[in-house]
């Protein structure tokens, strides 16, 4: 991911609402999801990534090694490819994929810490 790109195109950056990757539009449109693809398959479906991604999110932390970093494991993403990610991101899955991944065996923990459940 190139950081150089970040600040010119602030405006359009959208977290997963799965794993809470951050990337503009355009990237998760022409990459996918570096940790999500696999199941949410956003490459080239605009759709897709409306659904699965959120403009609305807070906080960004940069992770750079996933392997030995407590704010990975606490925010449950040491698992997950180098990047930037947000603390919280606002709103959910359609239904529709919450199922779809439960049939794959995952647990969909929404990431939007402003609402109390
Ligand atoms: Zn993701």
């Amino acid at each position: 991911m190139a950081m150089e790109t970040v600040p010119k195109e602030l405006r359009n950056l959208r977290a997963c609402l799965l794993c809470s990757l951050v990337k503009t539009f355009e990237q998760f449109e022409t990459d996918g999801c570096d940790n999500c693809d696999h199941y949410l398959q956003m490459k080239a479906n605009r759709d897709m990534v409306y659904d699965c991604t959120s403009s609305s999110f807070d906080g960004i932390v940069s992770l750079m090694s996933p392997e030995d970093s407590w704010v990975a494991k606490w925010q449950r993403i040491n698992q997950y490819v180098k990047g930037c990610y947000a603390i919280s991101v606002t709103g959910r899955l359609p239904a529709g994929i919450v199922r779809e991944l439960k049939s794959r065996g995952i647990t969909y923990r929404p990431r939007d810490t402003s609402v109390k459940s």
